[in-house]
C-alpha cells in the first residue's frame, strides 16, 4: 500500500468556467490557469503521483506547454492513469475550499464524475466542501479555490489473498 497527498490553489477571476471535479459549477467567476483551472483534479493527480513517487503535475503536464492550454483535467487525470497504471486505486478522498459559492448540492455529481473517471466505486471516491469561514485572504474573501487530496494505492504485483493473519 502507498497513500499520496496533493494540494492546488487557483485564484478565480471573471470571465472563466469554474469546473471542480469534472463538474461545471454555476459561478459568475472561474480558475485563472493554463488548464481549465479544475483545483479539485489538480489535486488529485498530484496525489496519485505522490504515491507512486513519480513526480508532480507540473513535471508531466508543464503550464507552459501549449498542448495542455484550456485542456480538460479530466483528460490530465486520464493520462495520469496510464502513469501508476502499475498500482490499482482503493480510495480518494479530496477537500475542496471555497467562500461564497455552495458546493454541497453539486457533491454527489463530483464523486459520481471521478468514479466513471477513476473507474472506481463510488463509496471509495470522497469530496467534501468547506468554506475558508470569511478568513485567509483570498480563500476567505471568495477570490480563490483551494483543494486537498489523499489517496491509497495498492501495487498491483500485490496479493490481495491473506494466508491466516498474514498478507502472502
Ligand atoms: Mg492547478
Amino acid at each position: 500500500m502507498r497513500t499520496g497527498t496533493g494540494w492546488d490553489i487557483h485564484r478565480l477571476i471573471s470571465g472563466r468556467p469554474l469546473i471542480l471535479a469534472g463538474v461545471p459549477i454555476p459561478s459568475d467567476r472561474g480558475a485563472d490557469a493554463h488548464s481549465d483551472g479544475d483545483a479539485a483534479i489538480h489535486a488529485l493527480i498530484d496525489a496519485l503521483l505522490g504515491a507512486a513517487a513519480l513526480g508532480d503535475i507540473g513535471t508531466h503536464f508543464p503550464p507552459g506547454d501549449d498542448a495542455f492550454k484550456d485542456i480538460d483535467s479530466a483528460l490530465l487525470l486520464k493520462k495520469t492513469l496510464s502513469l501508476i497504471s502499475d498500482y490499482r486505486i482503493i480510495n480518494i478522498d479530496i477537500t475542496i475550499v471555497l467562500q461564497n459559492i455552495r458546493l454541497a448540492p453539486h457533491i454527489s455529481e463530483m464523486r459520481e464524475r471521478l468514479a466513471i473517471l477513476l473507474d472506481l466505486p463510488v463509496t471509495a471516491v470522497s469530496v467534501k466542501a468547506k468554506t475558508a469561514e470569511k478568513l485567509l485572504g483570498e480563500l476567505g474573501t471568495g477570490e480563490a479555490v483551494e483543494a486537498m487530496a489523499s489517496v491509497l494505492l495498492q501495487e498491483k504485483t500485490v496479493s490481495l489473498e491473506t494466508e491466516g493473519d498474514q498478507w502472502v
